[in-house]
């Protein structure tokens, strides 16, 4: 049976438009390879370009509009450049995951190839874990409170509400049922009393999943445990602030932030996007990697296997996932993994090892 899946594409800013083309064409190499599958696909723009051609970074229209997609791929957004008076820049994939409730980000970590970790004697497939990063309140939740600029103090609130930790713990059980069976929560309860509320509830839904191996660990230990034992992971969830720095620890010990995709996840709505960022550094330059993007596709055509029983969508998914580990069986590498191939020429690659 045919199954046609409705894409919404937001580019966005620097390498996003570059990245997310690459992931275009990889499913469109996918449809062509599984006639089941079919993508209708539909760009918007939003970001900080969009604020520069109509004042608003994130028109309202997107919210009338996404509701007719399946689900929506995003490159990244944002430029060092295009800034709030009070000096912050416009982050509205953040403001995306609050007002489309995206409280699951989901981060896996995957080494393809031992060569490129910075760690020693690691080999393809030892490093696998999967953070689960609330994405809707934690250190986050103030962040777009007015600052004053003449103020000798400035505060942040860390908010873990009962039932935004209840969600993303339950989920977080319920991803880990799917792989090894094993939850670690990351938290600093040992300091702040909104992380011993976290672990609290943690604990109260544990007893829900007595197959998985529930465990802690203070979020600064586990920055040590993650260079010198990686391998000891399955899943982790944790606050906001905590899990947007350790995924990017993570994405170092398997090539850096252009093999680390992401998905953020609601009960209504999902967003697949690779953890970076614009990288303003590299932006047209044709140099970006675009696996990290290509691999959120992949995300994608999973989910979208799952929610809407899509057979021929989770087989897209194990395609791309088996094209992007046969590629890195080999040589083929952007420039920030020590290659010298181009985002186009390493989309090619992948394309090539769709089978
Ligand atoms: P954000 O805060 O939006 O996550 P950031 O400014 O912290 O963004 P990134 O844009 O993720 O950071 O870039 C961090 C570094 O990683 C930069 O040096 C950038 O060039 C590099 N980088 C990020 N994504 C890629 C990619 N896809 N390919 C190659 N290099 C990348």
């Amino acid at each position: 049976m045919a199954e046609t899946y409705r894409i919404a594409l937001l580019p966005g800013d620097g390498i996003g438009p570059d990245v997310t083309a690459e992931a275009v064409r990889v499913l469109q190499a996918v449809a062509a390879k599984i006639p089941e599958l079919r993508f209708e696909m539909e760009e918007f723009s939003i970001g900080a370009g969009e604020f520069l051609k109509n004042g608003d970074p994130l028109p309202e229209s997107i919210f009338t509009e996404l509701p007719r997609f399946d689900a929506t791929l995003l490159g990244a957004m944002g430029m060092p450049g295009v800034r709030w008076p009070d000096g912050k820049e416009m982050t509205p994939q953040v403001d995306l995951r609050e007002r489309l409730a995206l409280y699951q980000g989901l981060r896996p970590t995957y080494l393809y190839h031992g060569d490129d970790s910075p760690l020693k004697g690691r080999k393809a497939g030892d490093i696998d874990f999967l953070l689960v990063r609330e994405s809707t309140e934690g250190l986050f939740s103030t962040r777009l409170a007015p600052r004053d600029p003449k103020a000798d103090r400035a505060t942040d609130t860390m908010l873990i509400t009962r039932a935004g930790a209840e969600r993303v713990i339950r989920a977080a059980f319920q991803i880990a049922m799917k792989r090894r069976k094993k939850l670690t929560l990351v938290d600093k309860a040992n300091v702040l009393p909104s992380m011993a509320f976290f672990r609290q509830i943690f604990d109260e839904i544990a007893p829900e999943f007595p197959e998985v191996k529930a465990d802690h660990v203070y979020v600064d230990a586990m920055a040590l445990y993650l260079v010198q034992r990686p391998e000891s992971f399955d899943v982790m969830v944790t606050e906001n602030m905590f899990g947007d720095i350790l995924s990017d620890l993570a994405a170092a010990l398997v090539g850096g932030m252009g093999m680390s995709p992401s998905a953020d996840i609601g009960d209504q709505y999902a967003i697949f996007q690779p953890s970076h960022g614009s990288a303003p550094d590299i932006a047209g330059m044709g140099i970006a990697n675009p696996v990290a993007t290509i691999l959120s596709a992949g995300m994608m055509l999973e989910w979208l296997g799952e929610k809407l029983r899509g057979e021929a969508a989770k087989r897209g998914a194990v395609m791309i996932e088996n094209a992007v580990r046969k590629v890195f069986t080999g040589t083929a590498r952007t420039r920030d993994m020590g290659g010298s191939l181009t985002t186009g020429q390493m989309g090619d690659a992948v394309i090539a090892a769709l089978e």
